[in-house]
């Protein structure tokens, strides 16, 4: 099975401009911007610049160059918002729901950086 990546996806019109957004960083393989509809204080999505669907399609597939940028730029975002361990920060949760059982809605890797209030448990059980 290959990965397929739809073009006309949400995030993609965002990279080729077709749709606003308030970007928070940009760097040579990642941009990074701000949720439509924030679940705390701070609420950032990080993307890839390049086509791919999901965490684990870039973790497959992605040159190394793009990998290390985008995880740089994670931790960059998280410098930005001032939530890093590194600076004393309160901390953050980075989430990349994948697929129909992650409920992934954008078919285009994002990693959400949600911080700003304790986020409680990770998961809530039905
Ligand atoms: P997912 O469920 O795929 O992990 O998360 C998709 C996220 O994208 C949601 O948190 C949703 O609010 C956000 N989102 C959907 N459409 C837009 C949009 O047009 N602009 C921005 N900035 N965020 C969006």
């Amino acid at each position: 099975m290959a990965y397929t990546y739809d073009p006309e996806n949400i995030f993609a019109k965002i990279l080729r401009g077709e749709i606003p957004n308030t970007t928070v960083l940009e760097t040579d393989h990642a941009l990074a911007f701000r949720d439509i509809a924030p679940q705390a204080p701070e609420h950032v999505l990080v993307i890839p610049k390049g086509p791919y669907v999901s965490i684990d399609h870039f973790a497959v597939e992605a040159s190394a160059d793009e990998i290390v940028d985008y995880m740089r730029a994670v931790g960059q975002v998280c410098q930005q918002l001032g939530v890093d361990l590194g600076s004393g920060g309160a901390g953050f949760r980075a989430i990349a729901n994948a697929g129909s059982n992650g409920v992934q809605d954008v078919p285009h890797l994002h990693v959400h950086i949600v911080a700003g209030r304790p986020l409680g448990p990770m998961l809530v059980r039905d």
